[in-house]
């Protein structure tokens, strides 16, 4: 079992998660915009059950999402960096990639495309979706 090891940048909070992510997505939506100060997130879908804090406690901001259920931001209070985002409509963690020690994950498709702005870069390589794949959910 392979096991992935992150922290946020100043190091007061730090994770890891079992095996490989379900998804990885680069997530153009307005939210992951004002919380990346930029025009994408890069997210690792980790079963809610593979995934663990093992160093500090972080902080959390929910919002209600296009589901209607919630997603709770994981962040830390010191530095600000947003960790994860646990995503309670499909039971994942939506983990920061760039929070990863050593991330080896590449994007596999992008979504939210319809939110982005005008100046957004798309991988060219990957499936472009307007929100979600169909049958995803949402
Ligand atoms: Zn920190
Ligand atoms: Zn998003």
């Amino acid at each position: 079992m392979e096991k992935h090891i992150g922290n946020c940048s100043c190091g007061d909070i730090e994770f890891y998660f079992n095996n490989d992510p379900i998804n990885s997505i680069f997530c153009y939506c307005t939210e992951c915009q004002s919380l990346t100060g930029s025009d994408k997130w890069f997210g690792l879908w980790v079963p809610r059950d593979n995934f663990k804090f093992t160093k500090g406690t972080p902080l959390s901001y929910m919002r209600v999402g296009d589901s209607g259920k919630k997603v709770n931001y994981h962040f830390c209070g010191t530095c600000s960096t947003v960790l994860c985002a646990e995503v309670t409509a499909g039971n994942f963690y939506s983990v920061s990639a760039t929070s990863l020690k050593d991330n080896k994950f590449t994007p596999k498709m992008s979504i939210y495309a319809s939110s982005a702005p005008s100046w957004a870069i798309f991988p060219s390589d990957v499936p472009k979706f307007d929100a979600l794949p169909p049958g995803m959910g949402g």
